[in-house]
């Protein structure tokens, strides 16, 4: 990895990559944390409406404490007052007995009531609760009339004691009411208004499971978990809960969806960090090519250059007499600018595709026309390397639509290459034939092969395989191979490799019989 290219790698995993894989683990960690605060966030909301409505229950005794103590202060026994009319209204209040600070009892409302065993309880009650009335009293001094539920009374019905004064004297009142029916009928309307269809809201005796009374009218399914005391009536719970659903779901949603953003954010980010470590490779990597490129290039038209000036030079002297030598300088001069101006038509064509300039003109060609007359240039080359050449045309080659001078180039390239690429046995053959809707020529070799892994990169620009010691020495550009493939393209045609290292290689250039795309 090149140094810049670690630095990018370093920097994507500093600024991206560490940062979200902290936020997912402690994110993650804290699942079971964060679960439970939102459960409590909820239950706390849930029991403040309880809360609510217990204050409500708490305000209508209160209420009625007041006009108690109005009404018993222009108390007339015989006139039926308002109170007496309240307490007929309202069926769940069954009755108020008063009592003198002796346990005397002054009043009943209505004045009809006469359980005598009931007001019998209640005197043994208020000589035991000597501390509870106290209390109470306390309470009234500092201005606070507090309202006390009785424990120990039975199902049904409920008493709720609370102090009041008549001309300065204080009065204990017992007020025993039906909690069922003061739930049902008294606190419904308030019940209902505070659930409004959002929530379900029962109402229990305690160590039931079902509820006796429902906000929703119909009977839930759905066990309500959250349940609080009644203030005032000591054998009852209410319970809320949300309606469609529990808590517990919920907050397991909310965690959930909170969970797959972070996982939607933790792919994005990550991806966008791969495409850019991705991006910058790549240009890196081209950078390196566009590198190594400059310096081969320069290398291969360096070298000929030199051997042109030196034997221009050396015949320029005159010191060569002799016919034969000057035949062969001569001709070494030829190859050797033959050479020269292929490398410089290579980057010519290299450039022109580059900047889409180069344009094709198809006609009828025929593919073996093309190598035997391209086998005319490099004939020479071949036998003064020492190349054994063949070639096999196909009989009856049908001919394609092509320009027949890419074509030549093409070819040309893939022989290039063959005598590069071939140190030690030194065969080319060319062979054309046809192939499902195809015409093809291909040209094998014996030499250094090339490796599966980089065969899928041979025809980029100026890719060029390092490995092998011979590959390294050989100079190249690493452009002929992306030219070949552009002239493919541009003629709808294919180009494929077989090829096993150190055994040789072959290269197909398949062109289609049939219609060939303007170009
Ligand atoms: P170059 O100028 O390097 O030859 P090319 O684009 O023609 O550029 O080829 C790309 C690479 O493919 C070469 O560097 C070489 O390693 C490999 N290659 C191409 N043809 C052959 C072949 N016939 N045998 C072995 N390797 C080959």
């Amino acid at each position: 990895m090149s140094s810049s290219l670690r630095k990018v790698s370093l920097l994507i995993i500093t600024i991206i990559v560490v940062p979200v894989l902290i936020f997912s683990v402690f994110e993650i960690g804290n699942y079971r944390q964060n679960e439970k605060v939102i459960q409590d966030i909820y239950k706390n909301q849930l029991d403040a409406i309880l809360f609510s409505i217990n204050q409500y229950s708490d305000d209508i005794i209160s209420n009625l404490a007041s006009r108690i103590e109005n009404s018993t202060n222009n108390f007339k026994p015989d006139t039926g007052n308002d109170l007496s009319k309240t307490m007929n209204e309202m069926p769940a209040f069954l009755c108020i007995v008063q009592f003198n600070n002796k346990q005397e009892i002054l009043s009943t409302i209505p004045g009809s009531f006469s359980n005598n065993s009931i007001i019998g309880e209640m005197v043994t009650y208020l000589t035991d609760s000597a501390k509870t009335i106290k209390q109470l009293q306390t309470f009234m001094e500092s201005g606070y009339r507090k309202i006390e539920p009785i424990g120990n009374t039975t199902k049904n019905m409920q008493w709720i004691v609370f102090l009041t004064h008549l001309n300065e004297r204080e009065i204990t009142n017992i007020l025993v009411i039906d909690p069922e029916k003061f739930i049902s009928q008294v606190l419904d309307p308030k019940i209902q208004e505070i659930a409004k269809g959002k929530f379900d809201i029962a109402a229990y005796r305690s160590g039931e499971d079902l509820p006796f009374y429902t906000a929703m009218k119909k009977s839930t399914s759905r066990k309500i978990t959250n349940r609080e005391p009644f203030w005032l009536f000591t054998n009852y719970l209410m319970g809320i809960e949300l309606k469609d659903i529990t808590i517990a779901d919920l907050t397991k949603e909310r965690i959930k969806r909170n969970l797959i953003i972070i996982g939607l954010m933790d792919i994005i980010l990550l991806s966008g960090a791969w495409i850019i470590y991705r991006n910058v490779k790549k240009q890196v990597e081209l950078a390196q090519l566009k590198n190594d490129f400059v310096s081969n290039v320069s290398h291969e038209i360096r070298t000929p250059l030199a051997l042109i000036t030196m034997y221009i030079e050396t015949l320029e002297m005159g010191r060569v007499k002799d016919a034969g030598k000057i035949k062969e300088y001569y001709t070494i001069i030829l190859n050797e600018t033959t050479r020269l101006s292929g490398i410089v038509n290579r980057i010519l064509n290299f450039s022109q595709i580059e900047g889409n300039k180069r344009k094709y003109f198809l006609h009828e060609t025929n593919l073996n026309k093309v190598v035997e007359n391209a086998a005319l240039t490099f004939r020479y080359s071949l036998e003064t390397k020492g190349f054994v050449y063949s070639f096999e045309p196909y009989k009856n080659l049908p001919s394609v639509l092509a320009d027949s001078e890419a074509v030549t180039d093409a070819f040309v390239n893939l022989v290039d290459n063959a005598m590069k690429y071939s140190p030690s046995i030194k065969e080319i053959a060319v062979r054309t034939g046809r192939d499902d809707g195809y015409v093809y020529i291909e040209v094998e070799d014996h030499g250094l092969g090339i490796s599966e892994k980089d065969q899928k990169y041979i025809f980029d620009k100026f890719y060029r395989v390092t490995e092998t010691n011979l590959a390294n020495k050989v100079k190249g550009s690493g452009l002929g191979l992306a030219i070949v493939k552009h002239i493919l393209d541009a003629h709808n045609g294919k180009i494929n490799v077989k090829s096993v290292p150190g055994s040789g290689s072959l290269f197909r250039l398949s062109f289609p019989v049939k219609q060939n795309n303007q170009l």
